[in-house]
Parts: C-alpha cells; structure tokens; sequence
C-alpha cells in the first residue's frame, strides 16, 4: 500500500516536473540518465556524460521559472559528482571518516573465522548478486558427462548391488546391510568414490559420484547414506588435502581396499548445530605411548549421531586442541583440530548405535576418556594443529553439495517414477486417478521439482568437476533440495494413498519417506541453513564489493587500506544505485527488453532472472547498509533473502540443465513449471521480505524500484500442470530423462522395473477395457461388477477377442500385485517376546 502510495507521489511529481520544466525534452532527459544508471557506467564517464546531456538540456529545455530551479538544482548535484571524481578529496573529507565510523561497526574476527568465510569459491551465486549476470559464465560451462569407466561402474557393480539390496530385510528384519552387502560394497570400491587411483581407489568426478548414489538410493537409504558417508567429508577427503604423505600411504590405500571403515565425528550432546563450540578437548602433554614417553594429546570427548560409527575402525575425531604447558609453542589455545584415531585405542568407547527414524544405516555414539594418542595422528601433522575448523568448511563446500542432494534427488526421481505409473494402473470412479485435476497436480508438483533437483545437484556436479568448490550453493543445495524431497516424498505418499502407509515388502515408499528427516537434520541442520547460513555467507563472500570493504578496513597499512576502501565504497554507491534504476526498468517492461543470449522458448525465464537478480541486488544493499550486523538477528529477513538468491540459482540450474540436455521441446512444459514455480517464490519471498523490512519508509521506496506494477509473476496454472503430470503418466522419453539413474530394471524384487512393465501394458490394456465399458457395460451386455467376470463376458458377446481378454487378464494380475500390500499374522510384527526393562535402555546422553 505504501509503495503504491509512494509510487503515484513520485509519478505525480515527476509529471509535475515534466509539465513545468519543458514536457518531451525533460522526458528525454530523465530517460537518458535512467539509461545510463541502469548501463551501469563508471562514475567519471557518468559524470561526462551527464554534463553533456545537462548542457543540452539547459539550452533546448523549457525556460519558465520552475523550470530554471530544477535546472539549478541539476547543476548542484553535477558539481557534486565532479568533485566525487577527485580521489584525493573525497578520500579525506567522505572515505576516511566514513571508514573510522565503519571499522568500529565491524565485528571483530579471528584468522579461522575469516579463513573459514574464504573458504570455497565464489562460482553462479556470485553472478546472482551483481544484478547483471554474465550468462556466458554459466552456459559455457561443458555438460558434466561420464567417462566410459564411471558408466561401466554403473552398469556393472552399482546395478549388481541394486539387485543385492532387499530393503525390507535390511529394515524391519535384519536392521543392518546383510554381510554379503558389506563385503560387496567394501571389495567393489563403493566407499573409495573420491580416492585417488595412485592409492587404489576410484578417482570419480564428483557428476559420477553423484549418479551412483542417485541410483542406490533409488533402492536402498539405508545403503545410499552408507555409501555416501565415506565419499563425503570424512577421513579421506581430508586426509586427500590436507594428510602428510606418510599418513596419506597408511591410510587410503586401506581406505580404498574397504580394510578400514572411516567414520567422521564431530557433533556432540552439547554442541550441535553451534558445531564450532565443542567441549571435546586434547590437552598437549607428556605420556607413555608404546612404551616411550612423548610429548602426545590427552583427549576427553563425547560424541553423538555419528555415522558408520559402530562400524568404524578408524575416527576421525574434531576437537579443540589446548598446549597448557607450552610443550609446542607460546600458545594455549591452539583452535579446532582434526585427527584420525583408530578404534582400539585404549579409552574409546564405541559400538552402540541409534535407530536413525527406521533407516538403520550404521549411526552411533563415541566417547573417550583419557585417550592418549602421538602428536602425528593430527590430521597433517602437528604443524595443522588448530586448522581444523578451515578444512572442515573448506571441504564441506564439495561433499554437501554431492551426497545429500544426490541421495534426495534419487529418492524424488524414484518416486515420481513409481507415482507416475501407479497413478496410471490405479482406477477409480473408472478413471486412472492420475487423471483427476486434484491428482495431476500434485504429479505435477513433484515432477517440476524432481526436475529442478536433479539438474540442481548435476550442474553444480559439473561445475565441481570444473574445479570450483561452491561453498554458498552447497548450503543452497543442501537446503532445498532435501525440502523438496520432503514434498516429493509427502507427495508420493498421498497419490498412493493407503498403498504408501501400509509397512511391508510390497511397500517401496514408506522408508524413503521415513528417511527425510535424516536429509533434513544431518550437514547443518535446515532451519539453521537456511535461517543463518545461505544469506549470511553469500552476502559478505559473494557481494562484488563487501568482503572487499572488510579486507580494506581491517588493512593493517593504512594508506592501502583508505585507497581500496575508498575504491570499494564508490564502486558499491555506484552498483547500488545502478540496480535500484535497473529493477525498476525491468520491473516496468517485465524484463523484456533485457538481453539475453539465448532466443527461444526459455529467453523470457533468463530475462527475468536478470530482473530478480538487479532487485535483489538493490535490496540486500538496502538492507545491509541499514540493519548492519543487526541483519544476522533478523533471520526471517535474512532467510527471505536467501530464498530469493537460491530460487535464482536453481531456476539458473533448470535453465542450464534443460540447455545441457539439448534443449528437449519435449520437456519445455516441465522447464516453464519449475522456472515459473522458482520465480513466483521469489518474487513472494520478496514480498515478504518488504512487507517485515523494520524501516517502513525505506520498504516503501525499495518497493517503488522491485515492484512499481505490484506483484505480476504468475505460479503455473493447471493447464501446464496437465501437461507436465501426463508425460509421467505414460512412458515417454521426457519420463525416462528426468528418472535416468534409477534403478528400473524389469526383475521380480523390483517395483520399479515391475511398475514400468504395468504401465507400458496399458497401452494394450486400456483400449480393451474401454471398449468393454462402452460396448458391454453402457449396452448392458456385460453385468459382472468384476474385471475378470467382465472379461468373461465380453469375450461370450464378441466384444473383445480371447487374445485380447488373455491380455486384459495378464495387466489386471500385474496391475493387482502391485496395488495389493501386506498383511501379517499379529505375531509376525513382534520383535520381542517380553519388553525390555527400563533400566536397559540406555541413552547416549546418560551414557556421556
Ligand atoms: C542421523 C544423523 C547422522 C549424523 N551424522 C553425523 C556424523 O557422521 N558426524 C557428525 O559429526 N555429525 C553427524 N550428525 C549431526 C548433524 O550433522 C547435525 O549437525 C546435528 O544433528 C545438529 O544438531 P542437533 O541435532 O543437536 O540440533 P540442534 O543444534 O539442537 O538444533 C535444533 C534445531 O534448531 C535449529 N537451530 C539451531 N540454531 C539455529 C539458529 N541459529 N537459527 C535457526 N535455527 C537454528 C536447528 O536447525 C534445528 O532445527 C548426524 C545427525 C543425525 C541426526
């Protein structure tokens, strides 16, 4: 309402202005100006040119008396524009006070932290904050492919242990992978996706590490999330970068050969999500180790929620790291450091397990007391004591943007696959329920997100494989990738209805579903991802300009610091300045004039992703510039803001992804869903965003430059979820792309491949049927209430040939065994004959 308010004040005004001061020449004007903000050109040329056009102006414009005081007060701000082009006065009179009053705002911050917000690269999220992303960066990107050995790895081991995995005998009866599973995946390389070959592992790029764990958890979760642990931030990913050589020959090789089970722990009763605030200490002193006494670590600590721990022969361990004596050097406090600890060590207790929500993938508690241990189990030696926390976060730039995603999205595409089909085969009031408006959009629903998914987790694969370590887009991946594997899953489950709750061997959905919490809490738990992380990181690492205004600040050579601050500062007044005229441009022509390289079906979607980008530019500049530090509390504002950022950033990937694929005209109606679902949320995330800004003035100007014709982006409509939901509902190519990677094959324990066979029938079955209705049923002909009596019947009245109702009979059998689920006999579901005594069930807290 304000902005709408303050929109028709300043257009009042400006028709005002425009009427006085000499009507089309004053329009030229304000056009040129607009222009050349909105091309964002450096200050000086801006300047120029401004003289030249005001020049122009004073001479050919109207020359009433309001007009002459509009004319004198352009005059004023172009002298003040000059005299911003003399560096060496604005520095002393603006920079250099302006940077006093901003260093005592600055939250002061130690070496780790700052080398912690370093950490990674800055890669399409960066583009995403500038207002004017250079497409050419994202498009020429080369598609991520697989090498002929990662597709052999897929066709050979990975589909063997698909085929091994039996996920109802791993849940419910045997709560654990059976041995042979172990030995499989431990022989076959599964847990050395990320060794390198020169130490016996399998090198993969980080796009075929994540197609094998899209395919396993197509089948098992328990097995995918065992599979990713060790291929993720663990043991030997940090020991890949940051190990000695010596500790780096002990231990890949074992690694890769499956000789040892790694497990990564860090997470303790007391400190979850704060993770940096672990008590778990290692205390440098002297002790006998091996029958020597040398200078080694006392460690004390009480871990939780570690995965493959009961498992695991080898910890690696985070804890903070404490040299009292000052046997090492003059520090105390030497910081957050990672170690490998191997599990007999004399002290550690370990081997319980939690029961993860019914997906039960190794997961335990470990506790050490006293546990004495050398100085070189460190992590690359004791010259990277205190490190821990910088290779922890620089690594989980990689690993949070492959296992998790990876794990979700096979999870999504195996249930879009089964949905898709199950609603074809599953009849009522004499329709397929995937043909119901009700039904179809929420096929829709999950196809347009599985969709964005998967191109969301094999982009950024790629650009891995390109050599970037994205850390903003793995806290984006992370987040909303599993969120939308939580609705995909939620999804599922209500177009199968009482199908999907019913627990048993006919039922493969119901532990996917059970396993999205698992997604949602473990790497950074999603609340806290998305409320502190996503935003928090991407505004001060991936602005053009605000890292480089704290680096200058806290420059310890002053002059240095005053030049590039002053550079930063007036560069950022610029950019500023610039977005707020190019989201109101954009927002007016609805973005289309804005250029973009790619022309075809998909242009408009770039074109309003550089509109989003420009406004959301403008506002976290807006924001940042008045709520400061204060912006970290308001984490609404914040989250809002990083929704607006990560919707860009996947409608980016879908975009990218469809371009990867070939431009498939068949899947532009699932393209136009995810685009038009990802911009709408951002276009609302901005809203809310404007409507909770504390400052209500300043709402109501940012609202005047993001939405001078209010809120016009438009969700998908039902027709377009009609489209996307059918080329699911039926076997098409565009199916079998968004599903590719799962494991479909036709064999008897695999609903998936048995789904498939169904669905395919129904393009002999269903005309049958039909003509059995209209033919038998309509004409009275056929009375039997039953398919089977009906079939009978049909074929006695010459409706339908004995070939045909053989064929009728073959889909409705197949169709029934996969509709039907399982019954038990009351004491099959016992899993004790007496309960366990109170006192026997220990929890992990009481134990720490
Ligand atoms: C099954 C499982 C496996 C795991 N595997 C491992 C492992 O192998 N190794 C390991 O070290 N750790 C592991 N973890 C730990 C995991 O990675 C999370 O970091 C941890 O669970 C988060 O701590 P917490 O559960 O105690 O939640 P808490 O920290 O208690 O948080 C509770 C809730 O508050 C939210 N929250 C907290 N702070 C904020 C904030 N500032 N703003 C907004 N929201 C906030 C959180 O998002 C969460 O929703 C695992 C956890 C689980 C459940």
């Amino acid at each position: 309402m304000l902005g709408a308010i303050v929109t028709l004040l300043l257009v009042a005004a400006a028709a005002y202005a425009i009427g006085q001061a000499g009507g089309l020449i004053t329009l030229l004007f304000v056009a040129a100006v607009v222009f050349l903000a909105y091309r964002r050109l450096s200050l000086l040329v801006f300047t120029a040119t401004f003289t030249l056009l005001l020049a122009a102006y004073t001479l050919l414009g109207a020359s009433s008396a309001p007009a002459g005081v509009w004319k004198g007060f352009l005059w004023v701000i172009l002298a003040a524009l000059w005299l911003l082009n003399l560096r060496p006065l604005r520095k002393a009179i603006i920079t250099r006070p302006f940077m006093k009053a901003y260093l005592k705002l600055l939250p002061p911050m130690s070496q780790t932290e700052r080398e912690a917000l370093e950490a990674g690269t800055v890669w399409w999220d960066g583009e995403l904050f500038t207002g004017a992303p250079k497409w050419p960066k994202l498009l020429s990107a080369k598609p991520p492919v697989l090498s002929a050995e990662e597709q052999a790895f897929l066709d050979g081991p990975c589909e063997e242990l698909c085929r091994m995995l039996d996920d109802w005998h791993i849940t419910h009866e045997l709560g654990d992978l059976p041995p042979a599973v172990w030995d499989f995946m431990k022989s076959r390389g599964f847990f050395a996706m990320i060794i390198p070959k020169q130490y016996g592992g399998l090198e993969f790029s980080a796009y075929a590490h994540s197609c094998v764990l899209v395919k396993i958890a197509s089948r098992s979760t328990t097995a995918s999330s065992t599979v990713a642990v060790p291929n993720s931030l663990g043991p030997a990913e940090l020991l890949n970068h940051y190990g000695t050589q010596e500790q780096k020959d002990y231990y890949l090789p074992r690694l890769a050969r499956g000789e040892e089970v790694p497990c990564f722990a860090l997470t303790g009763p007391r400190a979850g999500s704060d993770a940096a605030s672990i008590p778990d200490t290692g205390i440098v002193c002297r002790g006998i180790w091996q029958g020597r006494e040398i200078v080694g670590l006392k460690l004390n600590f009480s871990k939780r929620y570690i995965t493959l721990a009961p498992v695991a022969t080898v910890i690696g361990l985070a804890f903070r790291m404490f040299d009292p004596d000052r046997l090492l050097g003059d520090r105390a406090d030497l910081g957050i450091t990672c170690a490998l600890i191997p599990r007999n060590t004399p002290g550690v207790t370990i081997g319980r397990r939690h029961f993860p929500i019914n997906i039960p993938f190794q997961n335990g508690p470990i506790q050490g007391k006293d546990v004495f241990v050398p100085l070189d189990v460190i992590i690359g030696g004791p010259k990277m004591a205190g490190s821990g926390w910088r290779m922890l976060v620089e690594q989980l730039s990689v690993g949070r943007c492959i296992s998790l995603p990876s794990n979700a999205t096979g999870g999504a595409k195996a249930g879009v696959w089964a949905t898709g089909a199950y609603a074809r085969i599953r009849r009522q009031f004499n329709m397929p329920v995937g043909r119901f408006e009700g039904v179809e959009s929420v096929i829709a629903r999950m196809v347009g997100l599985t969709y964005t998914m998967d191109a969301a987790r094999s982009v950024t694969a790629g650009a891995i494989d390109g050599g970037e370590k994205p850390s903003v887009p793995s806290a984006m991946l992370k987040y909303h990738v599993t969120e939308m594997g939580r609705q995909v899953a939620n999804d599922a489950l209500d177009v199968h209805g009482g199908k999907g709750i019913c627990l048993g061997p006919r039922n493969y959905l119901a532990r996917g579903y059970e396993s999205v919490p698992v997604a949602i809490t473990v790497e950074g738990a999603n609340l806290l991802t998305r409320s502190l992380i996503i935003f928090g990181q991407g505004a001060v690492r991936c602005h053009p300009f605000v890292l480089r205004e704290m680096n200058a600040a806290r420059n310890p050579d002053r002059t240095q610091g005053v030049d590039e601050f002053d550079r930063a500062l007036f560069g950022h007044v610029g950019f500023t300045i610039s977005n707020a005229f190019r989201s109101l441009v954009m927002a007016l022509t609805h973005a289309r004039l804005t250029r973009v390289p790619v022309d075809g079906q998909t242009t408009r979607y770039f074109q309003h992703i550089v509109r989003f980008s420009a406004s959301f530019a403008f506002a976290v500049d807006v924001a940042m510039l008045t709520l400061g530090g204060y912006l970290k509390k308001k984490e609404n504002l914040s989250a809002r803001l990083g929704d607006v950022l990560s919707c860009m950033y996947l409608a980016s990937m879908v975009l990218k992804h469809h371009e990867n694929q070939g431009r498939q005209n068949q899947d532009l109606p699932i393209v136009e869903w995810a685009c038009r679902h990802l911009l709408y949320h951002a276009q609302e995330q901005m809203h809310g965003f404007l409507r909770n800004f504390p400052n209500r003035p300043l709402a109501g100007l940012m609202r005047f430059f993001i939405f001078p014709r209010g809120r016009t982006y438009s969700a998908p409509g039902d027709r377009l979820g009609r489209q996307v939901a059918s080329l699911v509902t039926d076997s098409t190519d565009s199916r079998e792309r968004l599903c590719e990677y799962i494991y479909w094959t036709l064999e008897p324990t695999n609903p998936l491949g048995l789904l498939q066979e169904v669905l395919l029938l129904t393009r002999t079955a269903e005309p049958i049927e039909k003509r059995i209705r209209v033919e038998g049923v309509k004409t009275g002909k056929v009375t039997a209430l039953d398919l089977p009596g009906q079939i009978q019947q049909a074929i006695a009245a010459g409706i339908i040939t004995e070939t045909e109702g053989a064929a009728l009979r073959d889909y409705d059998r197949k169709t029934l065994e996969l509709i039907n689920v399982d019954d038990f006999a009351p004491d099959e579901l016992s899993r004790r004959a007496e309960p366990v005594p109170q006192s026997q069930a220990r929890s992990s807290a009481h134990v720490a």
